[in-house]
């Protein structure tokens, strides 16, 4: 089996494990693990913020930042398919009050107008205030998109103008840094807070950063507590997280170019499926025209290819560490052949 639903199918690398194994620990709730103390150092300084705070998932950093920023009953921004939005079960309605209202994009790529149309701060005593604009970089499910520079930029200096928050849902933002050759360090400090995944792309089994100021990574990590996110000797985790952020990073190239061959491999034989010119990092969003996107998924994993969808009429292959540059061309190959087959029959 090629195994491409996720870059969270990953396992850690024996070195990795060496230095998950070697990892000085202590009781975390306490503030005494300094494995996670040396992560949450290097990722804010890598991000260029002031501290940072480990936590089990993505989805809890994201929770977690946006909530710093939102109180109840006032709203965050985001496009329609953000990760926030779509993917975090409603937690930032069900479990911190906030709402929430999106704007229109395609294939996730930010365009700084459509967020200034809908941005409202200070909306009156009839509508709802904007407190936050959340942004995805890359974007998801709009295919590993790298947000262009300039509009996150710009839609940063409207936050500041406005008086209103900025996190960045960096879920791959290495994978984006990559790409772009634009530093972590010069997205990050565009963000009040950012959220990076260490369990995606960079491999370690488990774990997220979230960074911001001190002041609010302090208040966080309460909130985070209050959620049931305390945990104790975690630093055997965070050492992984470390070691992904020293070993892994670079190396995320190499998952571009097996994205590029899939993608590459696919359009050889179902043309009308992708455009190999948008891939742009390790995600390869394929269009399954008049089929179902899941008959296409069932179809490739009767060939040992698995991939996932990521709407009714779209499938999602993802490249990672674990898959070869011939896998991944091999798994293109599984998949075209597949796409031009229902093309035909439909
Ligand atoms: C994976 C992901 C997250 C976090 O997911 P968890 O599974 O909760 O770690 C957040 N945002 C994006 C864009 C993601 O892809």
């Amino acid at each position: 089996m090629i195994d491409l639903r996720s870059d969270t199918v990953t396992k850690p690398t024996a070195a990795m494990r060496e230095a998950m194994a070697s990892a000085p620990v202590g009781d975390d709730v306490y503030d005494e693990d300094p494995s996670i103390h040396a992560l949450e150092e290097r990722a804010a300084e890598l991000l260029g913020h002031e501290a940072g705070l480990y936590c089990p998932t993505g989805s809890m950093t994201n929770v977690l930042g946006v909530w710093l920023h939102v109180a109840p009953g006032t709203e965050v921004l985001c496009d329609v398919n953000a990760h926030v939005a779509r993917a975090e079960m409603g937690a930032h309605g069900a479990l911190t009050g906030v709402t929430m209202r999106t704007w229109p994009s395609l294939s996730g790529r930010l365009d700084a107008a459509e967020v200034e149309k809908i941005v409202s701060p200070d909306a009156g005593p009839y509508l709802v205030s904007t407190a936050c604009v959340a942004v995805e970089n890359t974007h998801n499910f709009g295919g590993g998109t790298v947000q262009p520079l300039d509009q996150l930029e710009a839609v940063g200096a409207l936050c500041r103008d406005l008086g209103i928050a900025f996190h960045l849902d960096g879920a791959r933002m290495a994978n984006a840094s990559v790409a772009s050759g634009v530093s972590l360090e010069t997205y990050g400090r565009l963000f009040d807070t950012v959220s990076i995944c260490l369990s995606k792309g960079l491999g370690a089994p488990v774990g997220s950063v979230l960074v911001g100021t001190r002041e609010q990574v302090g208040r966080a990590r309460v909130q985070r507590k209050r959620l049931g996110g305390g945990w104790r000797q975690a630093g055997i985790l965070a050492a992984a997280g470390l070691y992904a952020l020293e070993h892994h990073v670079e190396r995320l190239a190499d998952d571009h170019a097996a994205a590029k061959a899939l993608a590459e491999a696919v359009a050889a034989r179902a043309p009308q499926a992708i455009d190999p010119a948008a891939v742009e990092t390790n995600i390869v969003a394929l269009d399954t025209g008049g089929v179902p996107a899941t008959a296409v998924v069932a179809a490739a994993a009767e060939q040992g290819v698995r991939v996932g969808t990521v709407g009714t009429r779209t499938v999602r292959a993802v490249t990672h560490l674990d898959a070869t540059l011939d896998q991944a061309r091999e798994a293109g190959e599984v998949l075209g052949d597949v796409l031009a087959r229902v093309e035909q029959a439909a």
